[in-house]
């Protein structure tokens, strides 16, 4: 058997790798505290659990339109109009089986050999997984901690040539919790207009997810990208429903059909009853929403509070998303090997930084979607490892 060459290259998640090897590691006895993974710990509010089973019971059961039912597209046009104070039309929205298959759609569609993409470094591990699969030259954004882990628009700039195909950008972001300021997109914005065959991808996924009034900026806010503009969104974060395999996009008049066929030739349509549940989470009520925002907003401030006490272990104040990213290179560990020792030795599941890219060496990821008693006990355990193992 010959299969493409692409396969060479793709990569995975390491999120679940340590997420399958926690779930072992608990089922022979381990009491393991899982600060791996990226799924809020909340379950899904329960009036959106309820439409959907309304839909199910209401004979929902069939195929929908490739791109999602209209009221459900209608609702993401609301939804967008009042976070972002621009009004699109639901034709140009997509509804995907989760949020990751727009940046999958996107990246096959831009990338090819002899096409660079940039994606950011830290960054969400997939971006360069299929930059890679497609054969694209992957061009890593450097996200640094001593800019708050928001990238620098002029740097961003300085990368973009004319063999630039897609720019991927994402705040708040995912790992380091890094918000990235609006002068910083004005910036990088305003150089694209010498680069018209660059489009961009703007990973918002995390965009109800800021603190201390920090302002996330959408980037379909700037006029003068729009017709190349990809927006990547969806329920997973914002309404706890990570399981349910439920995103949205909205694509420039020039895509939109692309990704409808693409739709029809993978997944004909998102389930039907999910959809249902979508319209319910946008348009329902949102308290749910904000007392998750006050819980993980406490988290943070403990999260933060204690990891800079341990011995070697530096914290910036995440800035949106539910992540920390503690700088530990002076603890002498390299991240991935601390990672591995946390949960095989303590039982705590961390990421190792360099699983989301070069620069992440030196940093680990903690995702404080977990209970405060669990982030304590945890922080505990890290804490005497630390000193014990040094
Ligand atoms: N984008 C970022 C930055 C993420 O962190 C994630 C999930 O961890 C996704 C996209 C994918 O979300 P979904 O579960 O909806 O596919």
């Amino acid at each position: 058997m010959h299969v493409i060459s692409g396969f060479d290259r793709i990569g995975e998640e390491n999120a679940f790798a340590v997420l399958a090897r926690a779930t072992h590691l608990a089922s022979q006895g381990m009491d393991v505290i899982n600060l791996g993974i990226g799924q809020p710990d909340f379950p899904t509010p329960e009036h959106i659990s309820e439409a959907a089973i309304k839909a199910i019971r209401d004979g929902h059961h069939g195929y929908t339109p490739a791109t999602g039912i209209l009221p459900l597209r209608e609702a993401v046009v609301r939804r967008t109009l009042a976070t972002t104070g621009v009004e699109v039309s639901p034709e140009n929205v997509c509804v995907m089986p989760g949020g990751k298959v727009t940046m999958f759609a996107a990246i096959l569609m831009f990338g090819a050999p002899g096409r660079e993409i940039m994606y950011p470094d830290p960054g969400f591990p997939i971006y360069r997984s299929m930059i890679e699969f497609t054969g694209a030259t992957p061009i890593p954004i450097p996200v640094r901690e001593e800019n708050g882990f928001a990238f620098s628009g002029e740097e961003a700039l300085s990368l973009v040539n004319d063999k630039t195909s897609l720019i991927i950008l994402n705040s708040p972001a995912n790992p380091t919790g890094g918000v990235t300021p609006r002068a910083e997109i004005e910036t990088l914005v305003h150089g694209l207009e010498g680069f018209p065959d660059a489009a961009v991808m703007s990973d918002e996924i995390y965009d109800s997810m800021t603190y201390d009034g920090e302002e996330h900026v959408s980037l379909l806010t700037f006029e003068s990208i729009r017709d190349r503009l990809i927006i990547l969104n969806g329920w997973s974060k914002t309404w706890a429903m990570t399981g349910w395999r439920m995103g949205w996009s909205i694509w420039p008049d020039a895509l939109i059909d692309n990704v409808r066929k693409l739709a029809v030739n993978a997944w004909s349509c998102v389930n039907a009853p999910s959809q249902f549940a979508g319209i319910a989470a946008i348009d329902g009520p949102q308290d749910a929403v904000f007392s998750m925002m006050s819980a993980f907003d406490e988290r943070r401030q403990m999260v933060v509070q204690r990891m800079n006490t341990l011995p070697g272990i530096t914290c910036a104040t995440p800035k949106g998303a539910f992540y920390a990213f503690p700088n530990i290179s002076q603890t002498g560990w390299k991240a991935k090997e601390l990672a591995s020792a946390l949960l095989e030795k303590e039982g705590v599941a961390t990421i190792g930084g360099p699983d989301f890219g070069i620069l992440g060496e030196g940093f680990l990821r903690l995702s404080y979607a977990n209970s405060a008693e669990n982030i304590e006990r945890a922080i505990d355990r890290m804490e005497r490892f630390l000193i014990e193992e040094k």
